[in-house]
């Protein structure tokens, strides 16, 4: 744009920005991946973070809204004071952070917040992915399991796929995990669920992250298989990213994990760990440097 005048440059940036968020700081880590820590108008941390895999696949993780105002234990976004939902701009602005690199084809809502809890914003952001790239069948919403949320997937236009956050099978464990148990217990996300697949004819993922010794005993791998309908779920194994509270289950014991499962016919793999060494778990990078 140095064609034009400088003084008109400057009018642009400051009443037309090209985005409404700022890069505070970029961790780059050897496997590829990017995280990138940003700041809103207001002041706000947000995170996104670009996985390059093998396959050629860019996958980014995006936030819907800075903070999170559940509390998981586990979970750095939970532990950070909640700031506020994202508009839609701001969540598709992370996107194009990523996309004037190089071109992205997948979109995951698993960064900071709770996508379902500003959904009318995240929607909006998912019907302009296909612009950038990414269609709906590659973009993924990510739910604690808010049923409300949940239920209005199942009734969405666009086929985007739903991923559902248990890592506990039984309400007495997953409450002390994820209070948002004592507002939803398990049957009443489990049915919603089951509405979302009645509706779409999808698997739902899900993802269960492993913390040694709390959730990963063969026990919980057998009441996790006796809960979910292998025809319908497809369970992803999280190797934990240590944030202060928990360690994270050995490589052997989320494959015996995994092994129970696969006895039941419920398909499980292992997630790839990508950008460890970048703090590049949910809420890391803002969470340590508001500490
Ligand atoms: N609120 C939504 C989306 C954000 S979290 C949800 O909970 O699904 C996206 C995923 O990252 C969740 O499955 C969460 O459990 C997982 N996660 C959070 N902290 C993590 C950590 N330190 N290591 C590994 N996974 C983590």
């Amino acid at each position: 744009m140095t064609n034009l005048p400088a003084a008109l440059r400057d009018l642009l940036a400051t009443s037309v920005p090209l985005s409404t968020l700022e890069v505070v700081e970029e961790a780059k880590s050897d496997d590829g991946t990017v995280k990138t820590l940003f700041r809103t108008a207001d002041g706000k941390s947000v995170e996104a973070v670009l996985m390059r895999y093998r396959d050629g696949r860019r996958s980014v993780c995006l936030s819907s809204q800075s903070g999170c105002p559940l509390t998981c234990t586990f979970c750095a976004t939970g532990q950070m004071k909640f700031g506020r939902n994202l508009s839609a701009d701001e969540i598709l602005d992370q996107a194009l952070h990523f996309r004037r690199v190089e071109a992205i084809d997948h979109v995951v809502f698993m960064g900071m917040g709770e996508p379902t809890m500003n959904l009318d914003a995240v929607l909006a952001a998912c019907e302009r992915l296909p612009d950038v790239g990414v269609t709906h069948r590659r973009t993924a919403i990510s739910t604690v399991g808010w049923v409300p949320g949940i239920d209005r997937l199942a009734g969405c236009e666009m086929p985007v796929s739903l991923a559902l956050s248990l890592h506990a099978p039984n309400d007495g464990l997953r409450s002390q995990l994820m209070p948002v148990n004592d507002r939803y217990p398990l049957a009443e996300v489990l049915a919603a669920c089951e509405r979302y697949r009645a509706r779409r004819r999808r698997k739902v993922f899900v993802e269960y992250v492993m913390l040694d010794g709390v959730n990963d005993l063969p026990e919980h791998a057998r009441q996790l298989a006796e809960l979910l309908d292998p025809r319908g779920y497809k369970v992803n194994l999280i190797p934990y990213n240590p944030t202060g509270a928990y360690d994270g289950s050995s490589p052997e014991r989320i494959e015996r994990f995994r092994a129970i499962l696969a006895e039941h016919r419920l398909t499980a793999t292992v997630r790839l760990t990508r950008g460890r060494e970048i703090a590049a778990a949910c809420g890391q990078l803002a969470a340590s440097l508001a500490g």
